[in-house]
């Protein structure tokens, strides 16, 4: 089945207010909450599109029906890049973040780890997460990922903090299930998500072992609540208000205080040995998932900053043109480089297709370094208007609307109307709290740049390097540089 927008709806007003924001208790028909539901229509619409069909949908390999595609396993490369494709678009059309890569790297994540703890240790995991996706898949539901806990002092393990609920950790285990407490936070898109899909944020220990949990809640389960910061923009419900101003997001803490989760919505119970290696798995499918949706960011940039270089008729002068050009760069790397991952990508023993670790870290910790040097490209050729330009309304007004239009006229070809839309849509890409979100979520959505650094530290054949300088060097004539560059 695919649910349409409408049906989302539905099921989502139905469910029990759990979320507080700015100290109210409220229900997910919140207007604040609006804006990011209206990014999630869009995935659901795109779904029923016969023109986006096969690209926002995929076969299920579990039941065997048409499903979204953001809740798909990928089978072979071209899941891969029909996956990167489909973020890309989707991303254009919201004006940013799509908020579905999440839930689905961390099923993808879950599918893998879960066959390999089997492996291992004799569990039943698999075949238990195999029928919870059963379902997620049949009902066409939407997750969210919590990864990332509270953490509390970031030199003690989880073990060690003095305040156990800094990570959610198991508080008993029951024959039926097990009983959960803790903060997880910076939880996009939950306060409007089917499930709650929750996993361990870091390597652990044997002494961690209370804190290697991973499972699925519904959003309003009991005992859970959200604690919801929604960015949104100005004018965001003004009637008439341009594309990019429906769009938004939503944040939360989620609380788990004393949450009983049924036996067969638990993943993860006490495999301390797998926490790095689920962390992980969702980590690197996240960062390929942001060779999809980073070059949308990087397009958004790219139009605005064209469109701010014609507004001040300076598209034609050499140093904008050069500027340009760098955005060019910044978005096909970045999606050469997810190309690279889904074609170099490997079956996994679940059957998932992974994509390479390698290609997908490098893609995305370039476009972590570049994010706050494409803003500033936009700036230096929009100039200061992005943040001195008047309100609407005095554009509106009689008293000041003359004077105005001879400030943002700046190009004879535009008329005042659509110099006007331009700058606005300049503030509200480059110096809105949206523009905020997005720089900060380009260093830190899928773990801080450190964590690029370390995975590829772990999985970067420095080795064979060293075995063609020593070769080139003389040191040693056998070199075989067939291992160095197998399989590309
Ligand atoms: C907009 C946005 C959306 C997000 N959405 C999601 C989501 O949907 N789901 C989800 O799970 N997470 C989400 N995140 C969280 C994101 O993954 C984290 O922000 C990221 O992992 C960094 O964690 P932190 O913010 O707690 O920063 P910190 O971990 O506090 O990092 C701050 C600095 O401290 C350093 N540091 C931390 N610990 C150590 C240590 N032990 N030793 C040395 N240095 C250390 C870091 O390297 C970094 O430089 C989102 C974040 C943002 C900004």
């Amino acid at each position: 089945m695919l649910r349409t927008s409408e049906q989302y709806h539905e099921d989502l007003f139905a469910m029990k207010p759990n979320i507080y924001i700015g100290g109210e208790q409220v229900g997910r028909d919140d207007h604040r909450l609006r804006p990011g539901i209206n990014v999630l229509d869009v995935t659901f619409d795109l779904a029923q599109d016969p023109a986006w069909k096969g690209v926002a949908t995929a076969t299920s390999p579990v039941t065997g029906g048409e499903i979204n595609r953001w809740a798909h396993l990928p089978q072979n490369q071209n899941d891969l890049l029909m996956k990167q494709k489909l973020i890309r678009l989707a991303a254009r059309r919201v004006g940013g973040c799509i908020q579905r890569c999440m839930g689905h790297d961390a099923v993808n994540a879950l599918a893998i780890y879960t066959r390999e703890v089997d492996e291992k240790k004799g569990t039943s995991y698999h075949q238990r997460f195999l029928d919870w996706l059963r379902d997620y898949h049949d009902r066409d539901l939407d997750g969210c990922c919590a990864q990332t806990d509270s953490k509390g002092d970031r030199l003690k393990r989880p073990g060690e903090q003095p305040d156990p609920d800094a990570y959610v950790h198991i508080v008993e285990e029951r024959s039926d299930g097990i009983v959960v407490s803790g903060l997880k936070m910076s939880i996009t898109q939950v306060a409007y998500a089917d499930e709650i899909i929750v996993i361990p944020t870091r390597a652990l220990i044997e002494e961690d072992r209370d804190f290697a949990v991973a499972f699925a809640v519904p959003g309003d389960w009991e005992g859970v609540s959200l604690i919801t910061r929604p960015v949104w923009l100005r004018d965001k419900d003004e009637p008439g208000a341009a594309p990019f101003c429906r769009y938004g997001v939503s944040d939360s803490v989620v609380v788990f205080d004393n949450v009983f989760v049924p036996k067969e919505r638990v993943f993860m119970c006490g495999e301390w040995e797998f926490g790095r290696r689920l962390a992980l798995l969702f980590a690197d499918s996240h960062r390929h998932s942001y060779s999809g949706c980073k070059p949308g960011v990087s397009d958004i940039l790219c139009g605005a900053s064209a469109l701010a270089a014609e507004a001040n008729n300076i598209h034609k002068v050499s140093h904008v043109r050069e500027k340009l050009s760098e955005f060019a760069g910044a978005a096909e790397l970045a999606y050469a480089a997810g190309v690279a991952a889904a074609v170099f990508g490997r079956k996994t023993s679940s059957g998932v297709f992974f994509p390479d670790p390698i290609y997908a870290n490098v893609g995305r910790r370039m476009t972590g370094e570049l994010i706050y040097h494409e803003y500033n490209l936009l700036t230096e050729i929009a100039g200061g208007i992005a943040v001195t330009l008047p309100f609407e309304e005095d554009f509106h007004s009689d008293d000041t609307r003359a004077m105005l239009e001879k400030l943002i006229v700046r190009n004879p070809r535009l008329s005042p109307e659509e110099s006007l839309k331009i700058w606005k849509f300049v503030e509200n890409v480059g110096a809105s709290p949206m523009s905020a979100w997005y720089e900060i979520a380009g260093v830190h959505g899928g773990g801080s740049p450190i964590m690029e650094t370390i995975a590829l530290n772990a999985e970067y054949d420095f080795e064979s390097k060293k075995d063609l300088a020593r070769y080139l060097a003389g040191i040693n004539p056998d070199y075989d540089d067939s291992r160095d560059l197998a399989g590309a």
